[in-house]
């Protein structure tokens, strides 16, 4: 069970995102569902229902990510926490080329593999965005 954050707590959360998903980078203005507010840490694991644990995620993103705070690195098969947009800058560990997330980072890599950022149906939405103007460019992130 988690814990439902505040309206208040929501609207502070979307906004600080400016309605992008955290993890992707995907604006709530494309998405068919509403993007939800993810606990970085899950309540499971001792994270509080505040400011500093929650992040803006899309519905795509946030149920893959479950409760999971670690992942492998694809790269090394080594055991990594997964990026958290609270405390680190999502550019250190990711980039984008073309319409693929790349992982920079031990991190950046786990993240993209437990989330699927690159599935071939995220590929091809984000590669459509990005024709039409509406996925960011580094200075909007
Ligand atoms: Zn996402």
């Amino acid at each position: 069970m988690t814990t439902r954050p505040s309206i208040e707590l929501r609207h502070e959360v979307t906004r600080r995102a400016g309605n992008r998903c955290e993890y992707c980078l995907f604006h709530q203005d494309f998405a068919a569902s509403t993007h939800q507010v993810d606990h970085v840490i899950a309540e499971k694991h001792r994270g509080p229902t505040n400011s500093e644990n929650l992040a803006l995620s899309c519905t795509m993103c946030n149920r893959r990510k479950g409760s999971d705070i670690g992942a492998i690195d694809p790269e090394t098969g080594q055991l990594v926490r997964v990026y958290n947009p609270r405390t680190q800058n999502w550019l250190d560990h990711f980039e984008v080329k073309d319409a693929r997330i790349v992982g920079l980072t031990p991190e950046g890599r786990a993240t993209v593999e437990l989330l699927h950022l690159n599935s071939y149906e995220r590929m091809a939405e984000r590669a459509e965005l990005i024709h039409a103007g509406h996925f960011p460019i580094k200075s909007e992130i």
